[in-house]
């Protein structure tokens, strides 16, 4: 498969190259020239298939089959994916796809940990060290440092604000060795991030060590996310989710042998997607998956105060701005750095965009709001950045009654005790892996908000 630039059709890339480099030269995101179109009997396959991996074989085959031999690329889909992604019916024609199942318990698990292996096996052979250098918030960091854990060749400095994320988040990269290093920087997340992008353009460094971004810009954190749509597609149409009188969905099926004649049609009951959105990476692979042949209609933005999105669909104005803090801080983003892809993969025409995407904006007061009404009356514990999916699948339902809709559930609500008790005044059962990090013993490396220490940690590093 050859990727091209966003920015430019004529940049293009390999796989290898893509992954590599991360963004583009010409600073656009990389997309693949063909998105291939699964054929009835690999979506048969999917749909009998009966854990993540095994749905993620079919589509990983098609659009990665081409660059990795396919032994090595079983195997790498079989060892990133030793996890599942079930749907749970939480009330009346409401789906949630636990995305949260994975080691830091949050989506990112899963496209950090296809990258980590996809490096591991460029890499292959190869004597030198590959550096990843990553700047997070707090999610970020987790799941990179966790998805690249003990992979041989691969170092990763992870850097983020001292005093500026949760203890909790803290835990989960600092605590873990190995090949793993937190750099405890005296400054904020801007600070980090502009650290790491001296690094990047810092040609006397980068010629003596292979430096590479794991962001979610990466082409390869970015379509392996469109394997659990399928994965929760097939849950539903064959009945399996959890507390199910799911019907098996006769539209949806009807979808499987004709996608390209019910993404055009006005569905009575079409199945309808609803994504937390921070840099629409997630929805982006979404909408891939829909040009897969995923039987899906109608994508949810949902969003949080940070409405850029929204208000593109609503009014073909797209303003980015500084982000403002909210309970769903994964998803406070000003700039969305996938928005290019949307724009790209619809043509740029917002006729064409908002036919298949809505978009739906929370405060952090209906957030909190939904996730108490949702507890009180489902018993079902959702997280800050879940309910703005419930939430706008609950909007859409009422508008359009008779709707099923499925909402990611991007993190598990044990990540945010406090919002979760603020909002429902219960605790979210904490999982045992992380009560493990909590356990674990903080390690860091504390450095100033200073290029040139940073660039002496990493000389020393080098050495
Ligand atoms: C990263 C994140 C999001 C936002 O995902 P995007 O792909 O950036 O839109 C939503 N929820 C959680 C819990 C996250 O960690």
């Amino acid at each position: 498969m050859i990727y091209y630039s966003t920015k430019d059709k004529k940049v293009t890339a390999s796989l290898e190259e893509g992954v590599k480099r991360g963004m583009a030269p010409d600073g656009g995101l990389y997309m693949p020239q063909h998105i291939p179109v699964l054929t009835r009997k690999e979506l048969e396959e999917i749909k009998n298939s009966n854990s993540l991996a095994k749905t993620a074989q079919v589509i990983a085959r098609r659009l990665f089959g081409d660059d990795i031999p396919a032994v090595a690329l079983e195997e790498l889909v079989e060892d990133a994916l030793n996890f599942d992604t079930p749907v749970v019916e939480v009330s009346e024609g409401i789906y949630a796809l636990e995305l949260f199942h994975g080691p830091t318990l949050a989506f990112k698990d899963v496209g950090a940990r296809f990258m980590a292996r996809l490096l591991q096996y460029y890499n292959k052979g190869n004597e030198q060290q590959v550096h990843v250098l990553v700047a997070t918030s707090g999610d970020t960091g987790s799941a990179v440092a966790n998805g690249f854990l003990g992979v041989p060749g691969i170092s990763v400095h992870v850097l983020y604000p001292s005093g500026q994320v949760s203890a909790l988040q803290e835990k989960q990269f600092t605590t873990l060795g190995k090949n793993i290093t937190a750099l405890e920087v005296a400054g904020s997340f801007d600070d980090c991030q502009a650290l790491v992008k001296q690094a990047f353009a810092d040609e006397a460094l980068r010629a003596e060590m292979t430096l590479t971004s794991a962001n979610s810009i990466n082409l390869a954190r970015f379509l392996p996310q469109s394997f659990y749509y399928f994965r929760g597609w097939s849950q539903l149409v064959t009945g399996l989710a959890t507390t199910g009188q799911v019907a098996a969905d006769q539209m949806a099926a009807d979808q499987v042998a004709s996608h390209q004649v019910a993404s055009n049609q006005q569905d009575v009951n079409p199945l309808v997607v609803a994504v937390p959105s921070g840099n629409f990476g997630n929805l982006t692979a979404g909408l891939v998956a829909r040009e897969m042949g995923l039987p899906v209609h109608t994508f949810l933005a949902a969003s949080n105060a940070n409405d850029v999105v929204p208000e593109y669909l609503e009014t073909s104005k797209y303003t980015p701005r500084p982000s403002v803090p909210t309970i769903a801080n994964a998803m406070d983003v000003g700039a969305p750095s996938n928005f290019e892809r949307i724009l790209n993969l619809f043509g740029h025409r917002h006729d064409r965009i908002t036919q298949h995407l809505k978009g739906y904006r929370y405060s952090d007061d209906q957030i909190s709001k939904t996730m108490k009404q949702v507890y009180a009356t489902k018993g079902y514990i959702l997280d800050p950045h879940g309910a703005t999916g419930y939430e706008a699948a609950r909007e859409y339902i009422a508008a359009h009654p008779g709707s099923k809709v499925m909402f990611l559930e991007t993190a598990h609500p044990a990540k945010f005790p406090e919002t979760v008790k603020e909002a429902t005044g219960v605790e979210a059962a904490t999982p045992e892996r992380l009560k493990a990090f909590a356990a674990g013993k903080k390690q860091t490396v504390e450095i100033a908000a200073d290029y040139a220490a940073f660039r002496q940690y990493l000389d020393d590093r080098n050495n």
